[in-house]
């Protein structure tokens, strides 16, 4: 069995381990990074008003099939919106398109306590006995979860430094390094101690901690949010521009999520609850949640990303636009991404955004020595893993 997944950022470390560490003989094969060659294949072979992560997994399971994979892992949720029904329609596409030897496994990953992902767990499993197997199931559950936390200290400690690094380029290539140091720790010995693998390569990077840098947070739809391509990179662009993102979305918010243990999540849908009375899929439930609470805190501004045609991500959106930047008043930016997305208007708005995210910065300063206005708020932002990645930058 050649087993493969579409790309989601850099969690293909994480879902790697997860086939590798439950068994050994699983060959795992990772299409490759999603490009515009896989993104033409899928809008060329999915129905046109179909969501675009449809069309950008499609994309990607073709070119994990051309490299052998005849496996491949989709995972689904039993939420109200499409994304439910994408393995049963990519699976009938690929037939269609000649792979009729190729299966589309579902992942259930709706909520992860009725532990329906073990049936996926053991369809790919080779036949053993049962001892082997539950304990190959055990190892490659903590070994995911593992990376999966480890990849968001990464997220974490990469969002801050880009915005204080003297070169441009070193915090992209200290992330790169770490995700194969990642995927070579195979040993709970070795993740246990890579915490301080990524605070060492972190702190090799030359910053200026004078900078005070513009803090905005990034939230959206999943798959929109975390692949890089798809995004345009929007973190890195960013961050170059010298602001400190802030993205609580990953893969282990979102396992976390399902495991019922995200109580920051909990938070956040009490916040949102006067708004949307309940998850209408997507992010919308949460991206409410998240303006409200960033705006709260004090940040600079709020990135919303999202897939065209994506209609909780739109609802959440309306509702900022209406209701929630009158009473907030935190500046917000609206990306819709589909295969048409270019660069160069794209990077004009993001530079157009950050001037006036500086602008509204000084304004506020200057009306609070004039003493109009009360001081902004302190910043207490930020899980645990960032307030070291602080220490780090100010012990420079
Ligand atoms: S969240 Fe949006 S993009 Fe994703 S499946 Fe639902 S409607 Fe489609």
């Amino acid at each position: 069995m050649k087993i493969s997944f579409p790309n989601m950022g850099p969690n293909w470390v994480a879902f790697k381990s997860l086939f590798t560490a439950l068994d050994p003989n699983i060959e795992v094969i990772l299409p490759d990074p999603t490009n515009r060659e896989a993104i033409k294949i899928g809008v060329k072979h999915s129905p046109e008003f179909v969501c675009f992560p449809f069309k950008a997994t499609l994309g990607d399971f073709v070119s994990a099939i051309k490299k052998g994979a005849d496996t491949l892992v989709m995972a689904i949720d039993c939420g109200p919106c499409r994304f439910g029904f994408y393995h049963a329609v990519q699976e009938r596409l690929l037939h269609d398109m000649g792979y009729k030897h190729v299966r589309v496994i579902p992942l259930d990953q709706a909520d992860l306590l009725e532990f329906h992902w073990v049936k996926t767990l053991y369809e790919v499993s080779p036949p053993k006995n049962k001892l082997a197997l539950y304990s190959g199931m055990v190892r490659a559950v903590i070994v995911f979860l593992k990376k999966a936390k480890l990849l968001s200290d990464i997220q974490t400690a990469e969002g801050i430094f880009r915005a204080y690094e003297r070169n441009q380029g070193d915090t992209t290539e200290t992330v790169k390094n770490l995700l194969i140091k990642l995927d070579e720790a195979n040993t709970l010995k070795e993740l246990r101690n890579f915490k301080k693998v990524i605070k060492e390569e972190f702190n090799k990077i030359d910053v200026d901690k004078t900078r005070n840098p513009l803090k905005v947070a990034i939230a959206g739809e999943i798959h929109i949010s975390l692949e890089t391509f798809v995004n345009l990179d929007i973190r890195r662009k960013l961050g170059e521009l010298g602001v400190e993102i802030h993205q609580n979305l990953c893969l282990w918010d979102w396992v976390a999520h399902k495991f019922h243990l995200n109580f920051h999540r909990k938070w956040l849908e009490h916040l949102a609850k006067p708004y949307v009375p309940m998850d209408i899929g997507g992010e919308c439930y949460w991206v409410i949640g998240e303006y409200i609470d960033r705006a709260r805190s004090g940040f600079d501004g709020f990135v919303h990303v999202y897939p065209f045609t994506c209609m909780p991500e739109v609802t959440a959106r309306t509702i900022i636009t209406n209701r929630l930047k009158g009473i907030y008043d935190l500046p917000v930016i609206f990306f819709s991404f589909d295969e048409h997305s270019g660069m160069e208007g794209f990077r004009t708005r993001l530079e157009a955004f950050v001037d006036l995210m500086t602008t509204r910065r000084a304004h506020l300063k200057n009306k609070e020595k004039e003493g109009k206005e009360s001081s902004t708020p302190e910043f207490d932002i930020g899980n645990h893993f960032y307030k070291e990645c602080v220490q780090l930058i100010n012990a420079k």
